[in-house]
């Protein structure tokens, strides 16, 4: 026989994919010693298995193991299901091997009928409480288990709050909820056709039902595939039952959930909400708005220390911030539910430096449990402190970072305005629910005017690494008009507002926002990483000041700086152009030799910058067309000269006759003032010469084209031009003692012929500036690999290069044959949307392809230079996927943009472990 249901004190805590996460972890509590209420897992493979004919109803066995495990509970508790005079009651909760926050439903107070709602009633003593368990169950059941839509019960309870003339839930009495009890069954009856099951079992049986079909509900399905959870990852739900347990109990009860340490800042404190006289429910649905967790203290004291206890129980067996869910009843607690905190990245890391501090967990889980990508939060800008803007509203600060957009106040015209029109939107919401997590992917942030810290919107957006302030209570949404009100004053769709998720403040118009510095934590933790790694990560930077920037976030040299970014510059461009329409080498000589000295103190700034970092430069790359306008721009400029000119002479012939007529009339008559034409000759002379150029230089396929090393063989001064200038740098910075380490790089490079005669120019200068200086210069060569035909001439190329540089975007065009703009624009994304390719090349490296030619190239590099370094500068650099395949490749080093260098880091650490 198979076993499909699993108490908790014996169900296996480890094994999630079986039991769930939420009936793993309630095993695990209960098998530590926490005081969980009594109750048993039927597993995912009971609802697999169920959902293969859904139509045939539970299987026979599984609903006997079921009351096998009922009568169990009956004796822990010494209660009876269906015991009209002492009731068991428990709740039916949904828990899959991978949390989905809302989107499976719980059903509580189940095994309530109306001979059990008597007992409770004598039980408790309490017949307003008997009759608020009643209704809640009757709603939940209709709902989840029957399809009974909530507004419907929502209406008939408003009715009868309108009648009893109270404005809040807790104002209604025993009678009134009576009444509404009747209302719903009533409703229930008419709704479904039959009258509401009086048959616990019965109750049973259909809401265990109803949560394994939940797993394929729109909602579940939609949200699997939005988060890539595959059946891998999660398949099919665990339903627990679990013994009811009371908050609503009076004043000595209470329900709240918890995070061990604070999710924003990673704070070595419990954070949370509760609610006393409540139950589970009325705090994540933001009814009532709850309480700190630190106001327990005071209030119910000998609580609030149990409840430390608690947390540091889960702690400590955990060794991991745990998030959970409490219920207080008549003075005594219980755990409900556990899991591993979701956090945003600056308290992950101040957390993971802490956690190892205390001796909680090594600096390896420190640095494994956070994902790399998730740092990227952490660079996400913040308000400028210097600018004093009055808030407009104040709500609580629910996710950090902080956010500008225009409001939008439902979650499909955030995704209209968001994803289709490409604007930044502000999400605001009255509260969030599961059905608007399109709107979150759309958003810059979430604005919510109810709810707490714990509500939909803020976990869903602290999840999602978006800015989110919840419960600004000032603001009042009408979706319908599409309008807000706060404080009085109108926010129209559109309208745009920003948000500070780090304190709760709302505000008019777009502030402006700064870069965030870089905590002592994330310093601590990225040392770390870097004594961990071994590949080292150097970043992308083509200015001094985007080489500062790299430096502060941690890159340990310099692997790509485009020197062609340098030419693009405004006082640049003039001469740059002057080269390249030069009609002879003489011409071009004098353009060269006005770049030169702009070229050398670009290189001395940035090797002084990353002195002593190593920096690699790479030669001029793309096509030089690339720096002149455009044929149909040059085509209509010349048009307009010509114009222009025609009407210059016009106005001469008529000034000729204004100052005839003023002498005729002695009176003063404007005259128009003179352009010389011969200026405009001038002008359209250069523009036609340009165009000329332009159609010269016009080529089939440009990528493919006259570019890179070919053009430093063809026009040898712009190469030996930058050569010059890179080494004349070097000597400066040699002379003035400050000790630097330049690397010349030639892209598109498919043969060692190229490679030969650029470094005969660099020879050849390098003797000449040394002779000149009377410095040793010690630059390094190398070559990018980005040309099929250089990772299959890998050995040869070693007998000139020192180093590799792998140029990844160009090198996956190549591989593929796919020109990266077409590919994207045209049919990638159908070909990742039907998994002929799963992902994007250009984004995530291609391991099979493109990796191949790397690793082949590397084998056959090192097989006659055993020493020889390896890097990658490609955007895929930045990548941790891709970091983890250079790890395993072997490369030396990788290279991204800035931003991403700390991100790089903590993959590079990753890639190790991870490899070992
Ligand atoms: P979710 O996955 O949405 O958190 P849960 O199954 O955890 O759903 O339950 C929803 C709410 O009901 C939670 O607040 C939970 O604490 C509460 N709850 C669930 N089971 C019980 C129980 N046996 N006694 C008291 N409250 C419960
Ligand atoms: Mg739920
Ligand atoms: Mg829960």
């Amino acid at each position: 026989m198979n076993k499909w249901v699993y108490a908790f004190p014996e169900g296996d805590g480890k094994n999630k994919k079986l039991l769930g996460g939420k009936g793993a972890n309630l095993c695990e509590m209960t098998q530590i010693g926490l005081n969980v209420p009594p109750g048993f897992v039927i597993t995912t493979e009971a609802c697999l298995n169920y959902l293969k004919s859904p139509s045939e109803g539970l299987p026979a066995e599984v609903m006997g193991q079921v009351r096998e495990q009922m009568r169990l509970l009956e004796q822990v508790t010494g209660k009876g299901f269906d015991d009209a005079d002492n009731p068991l009651l428990v709740s039916v909760r949904s828990g899959s091997a991978i949390s989905m926050p809302g989107m499976m439903d719980t059903i509580l107070n189940l095994g309530l009928n109306s001979r059990t709602l008597k007992g409770e009633i004598a039980q408790t003593g309490d017949a307003r409480f008997g009759y608020d368990a009643y209704r809640r169950f009757i709603q939940l059941f209709g709902k989840v288990a029957m399809g009974v839509s909530d507004e419907l019960f929502d209406a008939e309870f408003a009715l009868v709050k309108e009648s009893a003339r109270v404005t809040e839930d807790v104002g209604l009495s025993a009678d009134n909820l009576q009444e509404v009890c009747e209302r719903f069954l009533e409703l229930f009856h008419s709704h479904t056709g039959r009258p509401f099951p009086e048959n616990p079992y019965e109750q049973l049986e259909l809401s265990i039902k109803a949560v394994f079909n939940s797993w394929m509900g729109k909602r579940a399905v939609d949200y699997r595939h939005e988060f890539k959870i595959t059946p891998d990852m999660a398949n099919g739900t665990a339903v627990n039952v679990c013994t009811m347990v009371f908050g609503n109990r009076g004043n000595d009860s209470a329900t709240g959930v918890a995070f061990t340490r604070n999710p924003g800042t990673g704070e070595n404190r419990l954070f949370g909400e509760y609610l006393v006289n409540a139950q589970g429910e009325d705090v994540v649905a933001g009814i009532r708005t709850p309480k700190p967790i630190d106001k327990m203290d005071q209030e119910m004291p000998e609580m609030a220390r149990q409840l430390a206890e608690l947390r540091d129980r889960l702690e400590a067996h955990y060794r991991e911030v745990q998030d959970f869910e409490f219920t207080i009843e008549r003075g005594t607690l219980y755990c409900l539910q556990t899991r591993n905190g979701k956090m945003n990245a600056p308290g992950m890391v101040r957390s993971s430096v802490e956690m190892a501090a205390e001796g909680l967990i090594d600096r390896e889980q420190a640095l494994l449990r956070i994902n790399p990508l998730y740092l990227e939060q952490m660079l996400y800008p913040q308000l400028d402190r210097n600018v004093h803007a009055l808030p407009v509203a104040q709500g609580l600060p629910a996710s950090p970072g902080a956010a500008v957009g225009q409001a939008v106040f439902d979650a499909d015209r955030a995704e209209h305005f968001g994803r289709v029109l490409g604007v930044k939107v502000i999400l605001v919401r009255e509260e969030t629910k599961p059905e608007d997590i399109h709107g979150f992917f759309a958003a810059q942030g979430i604005l919510t005017s109810r709810g707490g810290k714990t509500s939909h919107a803020a976990v869903v957006a602290r999840g999602m690494g978006k800015p989110c302030v919840a419960g600004a209570e000032g603001i009042h949404v009408d979706v319908q008009k599409r309008e807000a009100y706060v404080s009085g004053q109108l926010i129209r769709e559109g309208d745009v507002i920003t948000i500070d998720g780090s304190n709760g403040n709302v505000y008019f118009g777009a502030i402006p926002t700064v870069e965030p510095e870089f905590t002592r934590e994330l310093n601590t933790l990225l040392q770390w990483a870097d004594e961990v790694a071994y590949l080292r990560v150097m970043a992308n930077a083509d200015t001094p000041e985007d080489a500062a920037r790299a430096l502060k976030f941690g890159a340990r040299g310099i692997g790509l700086c485009r020197t062609e970014r340098m030419f693009n510059a405004v006082d640049r461009l003039p001469v740059v152009i002057e080269m390249i329409v030069a009609e002879t080498p003489e011409q071009r000589q004098h353009a060269l030799d006005r770049l030169l000295p702009i070229q050398r103190s670009d290189f001395r700034k940035l090797f002084e910058t990353m002195s002593p970092l190593p920096v690699t430069i790479r030669l001029l790359d793309p096509p030089i067309h690339e720096f002149l306008p455009g044929e149909e721009q040059l085509k209509d400029e010349i048009d307009k000269l010509h114009h222009l000119k025609d009407s210059v002479q016009g106005l001469a012939v008529l000034s000729g006759s204004l100052m005839m007529l003023s002498q005729k009339n002695k009176a003063d008559a404007k005259i128009p003032e003179m352009v010389d034409v011969s200026l405009i000759e001038e002008a359209l002379e250069t523009k036609i010469l340009m165009l000329r150029k332009v159609r010269d230089l016009n080529e089939v396929n440009p990528m493919l084209g006259h570019r890179g090393v070919r053009l430093g063989i063809t026009y040898p001064e712009i190469y030996r031009m930058q050569v010059r200038a890179v080494l004349e740098a070097e000597a400066e910075c040699a002379a003035k003692g400050i000790e630097v380490h330049p690397q010349i790089m030639v892209p598109q490079v498919c043969s060692a012929q190229e490679l030969k005669w650029v470094r005969r120019y660099m020879d050849e200068i390098k003797a000449s500036v040394e002779e000149k200086t009377g410095q040793q210069l010690n630059c390094r060569f190398g070559t990018m690999i980005e040309v099929v035909r250089a990772c299959m001439r890998a050995e040869s190329l070693t007998h000139e290069a020192d180093f590799f540089s792998f140029g990844t975007n160009d090198l996956t065009q190549a591989t593929f044959s796919f020109s990266r703009e077409d590919a994207e624009n045209k049919f990638l994304p159908m070909y990742n949307q039907n998994e002929i390719l799963r992902d994007n090349p250009f984004e995530v490296l291609d391991e099979k392809g493109v990796g191949k030619l790397m690793q082949l190239a590397i084998q056959w590099g090192r097989a006659h230079k055993p020493d020889l370094s390896v890097g990658i500068c490609g955007e895929h650099g930045g990548h941790p996927a891709s970091i983890d395949f250079c790890q395993r490749a072997g490369l030396n080093y990788v290279s991204c943009s800035a931003p991403r260098v700390p991100v790089a880091r903590l993959a590079a650490a990753h890639a190790l472990l991870n490899n070992r």
